[in-house]
């Protein structure tokens, strides 16, 4: 007797591809995975389409046109569970920058003809629109996390991902903290582990790409950055990045802005 395989589909929105790519660099880990899964969809690897519906949808990017808010109310109906892949699709991405700012303004400056564009005046993660059953942030996705969270779904558990945040990665790297060593700003008490420290393990402060941290204290993560800020509002941009339109991080930023209204 044969046991049906679970169909997996992997779908981008507006996104950089670099989520579907790191699915792609599991490489023999995908091969794998493919004898325990059946992949029914992925146009970044193969033409090949099997028709829906799905047992598991993984969706990159994040919601920024008319189509792509039809789009995915279609893949939500098509699928048992949906996976929001990596920060567009579980923040908005880099594209929700323009969630703070005016989008016409945006696209009249980088289109030579804007009016050919249709866009929403935000960029938007999935959970804004469909109910997003499990999300994995970063930017990209570790692909580490990524297996497990596929394995976590085949076993019929809840992925094992890291509560704590990118400082635990430091310390278990042995990287000095360049915050208290050298004064430079740092998100990273405020972000979710999954990266490994790679900013601060460069010398670089970390700005949130893998998203908030569960435990983090917004107040004071605001008034120690504020102090050793090197240019006027420059907290606010480190939390309105690629991470900036996750609720935390923008009530981090709202607090702010009184004091620094220029950021
Ligand atoms: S989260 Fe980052 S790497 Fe992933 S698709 Fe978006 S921009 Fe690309
Ligand atoms: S460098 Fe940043 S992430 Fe690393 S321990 Fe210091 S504050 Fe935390
Ligand atoms: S910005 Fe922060 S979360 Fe992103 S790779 Fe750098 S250290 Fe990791």
């Amino acid at each position: 007797m044969t046991t049906k395989k679970p169909t997996v589909a992997v779908y981008k929105f507006s996104s950089c591809d670099g989520c579907q790519l790191s699915i792609l660099n599991m490489e023999d880990d995908l091969l794998d995975l493919a004898d325990a899964i059946d992949i029914a969809y992925f146009l970044e690897a193969t033409r090949a389409q099997k028709p829906g519906p799905y047992d598991i949808a993984i969706v990159e990017g994040s919601i920024t046109t008319p189509h792509e808010i039809e789009r995915i109310k279609e893949v939500r109906a098509t699928a048992k569970t949906v996976v929001a892949l990596g920060t567009c699709a579980t923040a908005g991405g880099i594209q929700a920058l323009r969630n703070f700012a005016n989008a016409d303004e945006f696209a009249r400056v980088v289109y030579g003809h804007p009016e050919y564009l249709q866009y929403l005046e935000t960029a938007t993660p999935l959970s804004e629109h469909i109910p997003v059953d499990l999300e994995l942030w970063g930017c990209p996705v570790n692909k580490a996390q990524v297996i497990e969270v596929i394995v976590a779904l085949l076993n019929n558990r809840l992925p094992n991902l890291p509560p704590y945040s990118v400082c635990l990665e430091c310390k278990r790297r042995g990287t000095i903290c360049i915050l208290v060593d050298k004064g430079i700003p740092c998100i990273g008490p405020a972000t979710q582990a999954g990266c490994g420290a790679i900013c601060p393990t460069i010398g670089r402060g970390c700005y949130g790409c893998f998203g908030p941290s569960r435990d983090v204290n917004p107040g004071a993560m605001a008034t120690m950055l504020r102090q050793l800020e090197r240019y006027p509002g420059e907290t606010a941009r480190l939390f309105r990045g690629i991470s900036g339109y996750a609720p935390t991080f923008r009530t981090i930023v709202d607090d702010l802005l009184p004091a620094n209204e220029e950021a």
